[in-house]
């Protein structure tokens, strides 16, 4: 069951977050104040809501994870984002990471592969009242009817950087993308310049749940 109280015990243990993500190096104040706004423990079940605000990832069903605070804070950080943007955000999971976006002023697309999220998902962001564009299938393809983006994200591991993503970013654009092995990504951050003249970065590495799909891990 979901719980959509939101006490001045959460708020106060929202407010430890924020500092524990300073603490790690997160400076973007829009990043920060984001996660200081949006109840984590909302996107918990109950059972869980104990855990809502500790630097963790934690399981949401179907086998996949809510990201950790800390994870979520850093690739937002490196999209860059700007009130307007259009962002494509692939794996929708819980809804955390396209609220953050959401509520850091971008328009929001947001694509899941596993229906039984998908569903949970658009039925609850709905009666948050969080205003998603919510898409099933497979995201790593991209969402080419509805491209181009201004920035793009991926919360889960990627083997390559999908063609197809890059292809879907408005010039000006950045992807941040978690690239590696099935245990292991290194995170990057891709800004297109031109047409042909793309900027890769290379930062951290991270643990994501696998990216399925035809650009992705063909299996499970
Ligand atoms: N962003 C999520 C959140 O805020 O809770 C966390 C995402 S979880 C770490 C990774 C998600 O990617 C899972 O829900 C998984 O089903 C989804 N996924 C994996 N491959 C996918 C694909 N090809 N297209 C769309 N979603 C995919």
């Amino acid at each position: 069951m979901l719980r959509l109280e939101d006490t001045y015990r959460h708020k106060g243990q929202r407010k430890a977050l924020v500092s524990i993500l300073r603490s790690k190096g997160i400076k973007n104040e829009a990043v920060l104040e984001a996660i200081n706004t949006l109840p984590r423990h909302f996107f918990f079940d109950t059972a869980l809501d104990s855990h809502a605000y500790e630097d963790k990832a934690f399981p949401i069903g179907e086998g996949q994870t809510i990201s950790q605070p800390y994870t979520v804070a850093f690739q937002t950080e490196l999209l860059e984002i700007k009130p307007g943007d259009k962002i494509l955000e692939i794996g929708t999971g819980s809804g955390y990471q396209a609220s953050i976006l959401h509520l850091m002023g971008g328009i929001v697309h947001s694509i899941e592969y596993q229906k039984k999220l998908y569903d949970r998902t658009k039925k609850f962001l709905t009666k948050l009242g969080i205003p998603i564009n919510f898409y099933l299938g497979d995201g790593s393809q991209g969402i080419p009817s509805q491209a181009p983006f201004d920035k793009i994200i991926v919360t889960a591991g990627a083997p390559v950087v999908p063609n197809s993503l890059l292809k879907q970013l408005n010039i000006g654009g950045i992807l941040v993308i978690p690239v590696g092995d099935r245990n292991t990504q290194k995170m990057m951050k891709l800004t297109k310049k031109t047409e042909k003249q793309i900027i890769q970065e290379e930062y951290d590495n991270f643990a994501f749940v696998p990216l399925l799909g035809e650009e992705g891990w063909r299996s499970k």
